[in-house]
């Protein structure tokens, strides 16, 4: 049965990265029936942190990745942090020994390869070949320290081994140690699992991705208002592809879709601007009440009212923006008369004189409207430009910026509608005064 497994070190944030091997195995294990391992590779004690091992599990989580065995879900294969497994390395230590297969150099102790090539059949790379006759260059490697610690090759390896775990999905950075490990599953005497690794991501310049990138941490995301559906949309086509021209997928149909034969080998291209196109996607998916409560945490935080009409006022930008995070400058000046200005509007709109006769103008019709509503305002708008001798589109650009301080936004009809007269009016006589 299929058995994957997500290996993070906690010793800094979910990486982009991190987070796409977690989802390509998480697919996989899923697409198969298996099961989804957790397994916290917990060796480095200066470096790992608790605050890194919860940002992995947040992380995961948000994304929607559901692991089946390790931290808060237990398992059979468990303790899941490798700190916790010492004594499973020492017995599988004591298998080497007794066959001979490690020495004593100078306290640490190091593996014996066997002196021959050894190909791997990647999944995605293919074969990769190393020949362990070259001592030179494949010295005997030290796999367990002087202090009794192991190196992350034998842990790693006796975990595969011990967790059963069936296919390895990593990044390509670990292709080379994969001979290594093929050398210790044999003199271990167990088969090792088929590996795939899969392609770095750079930035959008070719250079390689760093941890100090823009986006490089999944942590970021939910607070700049990306939402899982679609950066989880995003990860899965950087290396991945449906082969064919289709972009839009949920989790259920990355399910469904995934395969490894879809990895690319080449590099792939982290751009965030591309991911916020995918979240705008899923956005859209959303229906009005939807969107109005993912967004209402941004909207209140930006200390915008989130009562009355707030949800069918969030509702009507839902087509606008990208990320919910832009929602509260997208709607702030429906909800409230304090707002602000795109000055480059402003002055386009101000240094018009004509504008602002239409303007003026059309305040006083507004006025004298007896009932109010969209309709009978655009019909006014009409009106009021025929009267002075102008085209309505002529008064579209000057009155959205002068009831809503930006060139775009809601459709004009629902600002009027939202606004109502007496808004209307007075924004009109503020902005050509
Ligand atoms: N802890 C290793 C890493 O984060 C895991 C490598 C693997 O997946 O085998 O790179």
């Amino acid at each position: 049965s299929v058995r994957t497994r997500f290996a993070p070190s906690p010793t800094g944030y979910l990486h982009v990265g991190g987070a796409r091997t977690a989802l390509f195995s998480y697919l996989y294990a899923r697409k198969h029936g298996g099961a989804f391992v957790l397994r916290v590779e917990d060796t480095d004690e200066a470096r790992n942190t608790q605050e890194a091992r919860d940002a992995i599990f947040s992380g995961m989580s948000w994304l929607g990745l559901d692991w089946d065995e390790g931290e808060g879900k237990g398992g059979d294969y468990g303790p899941y942090n490798q700190s916790e497994r010492l004594p499973i390395y020492d017995k599988w230590f004591e298998v080497l020994r007794e066959g001979g297969r490690v020495y004593e150099d100078g306290g640490a102790w190091r593996f014996r390869f066997e002196r021959k090539p050894v190909t791997m059949h990647d999944l995605v790379c293919g074969e990769v070949t190393i020949d362990y006759r070259d001592e030179s260059n494949t010295p005997d490697m030290v796999i367990r320290r002087s202090d009794g610690s192991y190196v992350f090759h034998f842990v790693n390896v006796v975990d595969d081994l011990e967790m059963k775990i069936s296919h390895v999905i990593r990044g390509e950075d670990h292709l080379m140690n994969t001979p290594k490990h093929l050398q210790l599953f044999e003199a271990l005497g167990a088969p090792a699992p088929q590996y795939a690794h899969i392609p770095l991501i750079q930035n959008p310049n070719g250079s390689k991705m760093s941890k100090r990138d823009v986006g490089a941490a999944v942590g970021d995301y939910p607070r700049q208002g990306f939402i899982a559906a679609g950066v989880v949309n995003f990860l899965a086509l950087l290396g991945w592809s449906p082969k064919s021209d289709e972009e839009l997928f949920t989790m259920d149909e990355l399910v469904e879709r995934f395969s490894l034969e879809g990895v690319n080998r080449s590099p792939a291209r982290f751009d965030q601007e591309k991911c916020a196109w995918f979240n705008q996607q899923h956005l859209l998916k959303l229906d009005g009440p939807a969107f109005a409560e993912l967004a209402k945490p941004f909207v209140e935080q930006a200390g915008l009212p989130t009562n009355g009409d707030y949800p069918a006022v969030a509702a009507m930008v839902r087509e606008k923006v990208r990320l919910l995070a832009e929602v509260p400058n997208a709607i702030g000046f429906l909800l409230q008369d304090d707002f602000g200005f795109e000055p480059e509007a402003v002055e386009k709109v101000r240094g018009n004189a004509a504008a602002k006769d239409l303007l003026a103008a059309l305040a006083g019709d507004f006025e004298g409207l007896a009932d109010w509503s969209a309709d009978a305002a655009k019909h006014q708008i009409g009106e009021t430009a025929k009267a002075a001798g102008a085209k309505p589109g002529q008064l579209m650009f000057p009155l959205r910026v002068a009831l809503s301080g930006k060139s775009g936004g809601p459709d004009l009809g629902d600002i009027l509608g939202t606004l109502g007269k007496e808004r209307c009016v007075a924004r009109l006589r503020a902005f050509v005064s």
